[in-house]
């Protein structure tokens, strides 16, 4: 497949707008449409991307009104060669989620309303399956554009920690944030990687390295998982594998010792880390600000952060109780560790083939079955997504079967900085495999 783009002049770009407002109103894939006539070859971002002149409020009713006045470098970047961004694109607030309900308005998945599009960058995922070529700008901490792409039936690329400029980017937490991109064939991400990625000196821990494109004919699957997949999830991914091992490659099944406390190191770092980023938003500086100087200090700040959703409250209390000064070596350093561990083992691996498994553990769940789940269900619903983003090595995930008219996805995972070789694997998977989009809003 070649790469592909929506390119519109400015009368399409007014119908285009037109479209998307009708489908946004079912599925709240945008927070913000720009009516502001444009011409370019369409793309969307996330709205915890800062897009200059418009609205960036990453789902959170604390950064209501706020616009930046500046591009993130990716958006500059998309700009300076012919890119056109026609929204910002709904997510959980802040990031904090896995299935796009942690947001004022809940995504919808496009194959089918009653269910999840995935999250946290729901709408990325939605507005790439619903409109022809498209390409979308989102961000991942944990999972968050492996999930959605896979519930959603598109291809999602989490580049390389460092890869891509965050320079711009609303922070979820800094050590673990990548931004990332959402298409519908490999051959376009290829060509916006080539654009976006790169050194930028406005981020200090982005960095120059070239993304390679080394194969492997080698594809590990990790056993920790299997015990807690749904079974026809499971099937179906072993139908995938044996596909992959008449076409050569060679099937390894391995163990890796302690995978399994990627989970609780990746919710303490990134809780620790979010809790300090949040501390920002007291009413003064970004989105709704209180100019009521006569209320008693505990008075205001209560006031000024009451927006909060409730997936954020908790994040922030458990995230300063595991800053606290006694808790530090319990909880912090002992995450640090574990990560540390985890990437050398997982990278021995790395080394020698890819990492392959299901996106998710579970089926597409419908929106009602999510709504009532704890907070400790939903975070192990990231299992899978979360030992790449945890280490920073790049992976994607790609559509590979439908279960009853919703899309499966597959994650494969490769060594830092062998981010093509990915797009290049699933390149050879496009060319046999029938895509079925959501729409085609061209
Ligand atoms: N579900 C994970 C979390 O809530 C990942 C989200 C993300 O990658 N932003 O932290």
């Amino acid at each position: 497949m070649k790469e592909e783009f929506l390119y519109v002049d400015k009368e399409g770009y007014s119908k285009l707008v037109n479209h998307l407002e009708n489908r946004n109103s079912e599925l709240n894939a945008f927070n913000f449409i720009d009516k502001t006539e444009k011409e370019g070859k369409i793309i969307s971002v996330k709205d915890n991307i800062c897009v200059q002149g418009i609205p960036a409020t990453a789902s959170s009713k604390v950064l209501s009104g706020y616009v930046p006045n500046f591009n993130a470098t990716v958006v500059d970047r998309l700009q300076k060669n012919g890119f056109a961004v026609v929204g910002k694109t709904n997510m959980d607030e802040f990031g904090f989620g896995s299935f796009g309900i942690n947001s004022d308005k809940i995504a919808h998945n496009p194959f089918d309303q009653r269910y999840v599009a995935g999250g946290s960058s729901s709408g990325s995922a939605i507005a790439t399956a619903i409109i022809k070529n498209h390409i979308s700008i989102a961000e991942s901490t944990g999972g968050s554009i492996s999930t959605p792409a896979s519930f959603c039936g598109v291809v999602g690329l989490t580049p390389t920690y460092g890869a891509i400029s965050r320079y711009g980017l609303i922070d979820y937490a800094n050590s673990l944030d990548k931004i990332g991109v959402m298409g519908r064939n490999s051959e376009s991400l290829k060509y916006v990687m080539n654009i976006v990625s790169g050194q930028d000196e406005k981020d200090t821990t982005s960095v120059s390295n070239t993304l390679e494109e080394v194969r492997k004919d080698k594809l590990y699957v990790i056993d920790n998982f299997t015990k807690n997949i749904n079974q026809t999830v499971l099937d179906r991914f072993e139908e995938l594998l044996s596909r992959f091992s008449s076409d050569g490659y060679k099937i390894e099944h391995v163990k890796i010792d302690n995978l399994d406390y990627s989970l609780p190191a990746y919710y303490i770092l990134s809780m620790a880390e979010a809790s300090t980023n949040l501390a920002k938003y007291q009413g003064f500086k970004y989105g709704h600000k209180l100019k009521q100087f006569s209320m008693g200090y505990n008075e205001f700040f209560t006031e000024a952060r009451k927006d909060f959703g409730m997936e954020a409250k908790r994040r922030i209390i458990l995230g300063t109780f595991i800053r606290g000064k006694s808790f530090k070596q319990k909880y912090y350093e002992k995450a640090l560790s574990i990560r540390a561990e985890i990437i050398k083992r997982m990278k021995s691996f790395l080394k020698e083939g890819f990492i392959i498994s299901p996106t998710a553990p579970i089926l597409t769940p419908k929106i009602d079955e999510v709504k009532d789940i704890t907070p400790v269900e939903e975070y192990s619903m990231d299992m899978l997504t979360i030992p790449p983003n945890l280490c920073g090595f790049p992976h994607i995930s790609f559509p590979y079967n439908y279960e009853k008219g919703l899309p499966l996805g597959a994650q494969l995972i490769t060594d830092h900085f062998n981010d093509y070789a990915l797009l290049d694997f699933v390149s050879h998977w496009e060319e046999g495999f029938k895509y079925r989009f959501a729409e085609e809003i061209s």
